[in-house]
């Protein structure tokens, strides 16, 4: 596959469209990662705020009486409060606020309605801008570069006045920090995976190729057999012309080389009638008309047949019936009468004279089994995996003798296949051999 151009190609898109999806998936997924990330985050700080916030709002507005005036009672509830304009003597940067709660990192302001700064507590950002939004909830960036999440609510005296607002907020630094180094890792990981992915779609990709590139070299091997197997008559039938088509040439001469066309092109047409039954095989299945078919009869018809052609080579021919009911499979008739004629013919081909060969039928639920045994030549234990490859004989001259192309038992292996039934073979050099059939059996549903 290495040196095949076109596979490499094939190859290397096949790789690069897995790359190209793998990465777009990855990079979604980062997105979406780092995304529900930061949201996490920030939701989990808004909740808190909300917590500090909703705590002094419900404790602040009953004690308020004039809108825009900080009464003492606030610094009650807040004892880190800085009031504008006099001196702070808290120090802490923590938010200290109803006696016992005590939040670091946190903020407090209190503005009047004009949005003008009365108040503030805990790690107050001189940096923020002071801004007051219809929006609650803020993200605000100081003139440093730092980001706060802040929540603004309206406070009300306990006439229901307006009062001024409430800001609590807390720096978004330490997320942000956080998130940098999260995108580090993406910006690291994504490439890394990446490169793993690349390397990965190239070996699925090799993986993906093989079975397909194995289909094509058997099509290349079949290609050049077929060849191969056609083109031998076809030389013999020239040879036989040339040496005939010359002014010395007797009659006797043009009658053998006659005889010798008639076998050739005998012998071609029963390939190419094979050759045309694989490939229709191979382009459509089984996608004959499938009929319930009675092996029962299929056996003895074809027993019946081949009997004359037995008894030309001193062969017996018997049908063994094991079996007291029909027995039907569903199929191609005349599939079927090919695989078992298929196993005939090489029985009587390969068995000598005064040999005997008997074709037996029976029932091991749930299939039909078809046994083709001869008392023949046998075939070598080494032989037999391969003996129902296309073109394949166990010695190329003793079947080219005898007429054989090396493909009745590649048919008789693809029409058992089209049925989901086995072939199996068993067979002892000087002994014989037995083909055994096993098919499924109609249901009585089907
Ligand atoms: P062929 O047309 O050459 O017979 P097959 O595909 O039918 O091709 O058989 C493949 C090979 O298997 C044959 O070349 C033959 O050597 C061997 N073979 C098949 N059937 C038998 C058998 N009953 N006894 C001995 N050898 C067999």
């Amino acid at each position: 596959m290495k040196h095949h151009p076109v596979f490499q190609t094939t190859r290397l898109r096949l790789a690069g469209l897995y790359a190209g999806t793998m990465g777009v998936i990855l990079t979604i997924c980062a997105i979406g990662f780092y995304e529900a990330m930061a949201r996490s985050h920030i939701s989990e700080l808004n909740h808190r705020i909300e917590s500090v916030a909703g705590t002094l709002h419900d404790g602040l507005e009953a004690s308020l009486q004039e809108p825009g005036k900080l009464e003492p009672i606030v610094q009650k509830f807040v004892p880190s409060l800085c009031v504008i304009g006099s001196r702070c003597t808290d120090q802490s940067t923590a938010l200290h606020y109803l006696s016992v709660f005590q939040e670091q990192g946190y903020y407090i302001r209190f503005l009047d309605l004009s949005g003008e700064l009365l108040a503030t507590g805990g790690q107050n950002p001189l940096e923020l801008p002071i801004q007051i939004e219809t929006e609650p909830w803020q993200t605000l960036a100081a003139s440093d570069g730092n980001r706060y999440r802040q929540l603004s609510l309206l406070l009300k005296t306990a006439r229901q006045q307006p009062w001024g607002y409430m800001q609590v907020g807390r720096s978004l630094s330490e997320l942000d920090g956080h998130m940098v180094w999260v995108r580090w890792i993406l910006a690291i990981g994504l490439p890394s995976a990446m490169l793993l992915v690349i390397m990965a779609s190239w070996w699925l990709a090799g993986q993906a190729m093989q079975p397909v590139y194995r289909s094509y070299q058997q099509m290349q091997q079949f290609t050049a057999d077929a060849a191969h197997e056609l083109r031998t008559p076809l030389a013999a039938i020239q040879a036989n012309l040339e040496a005939t088509l010359t002014p010395d040439a007797t009659d006797t001469d043009a009658w053998d080389t006659l005889r010798t066309v008639e076998r050739q092109t005998g012998r071609l047409s029963r390939l190419v009638q094979d050759l045309l039954i694989l490939s229709r095989m191979d382009l459509q299945g089984l996608t004959t008309r499938s009929t319930p078919c009675q092996l029962n009869d299929l056996v003895t018809d074809l027993v019946e047949e081949f009997s004359a052609l037995a008894l030309a080579s001193r062969l017996s021919l018997t049908a063994n019936i094991l079996v007291h009911t029909p027995v039907i499979v569903i199929g191609s008739e005349e599939q079927l009468y090919r695989l078992v004629a298929n196993l005939i013919t090489n029985a009587i081909q390969y068995t000598s004279a005064d040999g005997q060969i008997s074709v037996s039928l029976q029932r091991e639920e749930p299939y039909g089994i078809i046994q083709v045994a001869d008392t023949g030549i046998g075939i070598p234990s080494l032989e037999q995996p391969r003996i129902f490859d296309r073109f394949y004989r166990v010695n190329s001259d003793r079947s080219r003798h005898t007429g054989g192309s090396g493909l009745g038992l590649a048919i008789a292996q693809a029409i058992v296949q089209r049925h989901q039934g086995t072939l199996q073979v068993e067979s002892e050099v000087g002994q014989g051999s037995r083909f055994t059939v096993k098919l499924p059996m109609k249901r009585s549903r089907d």
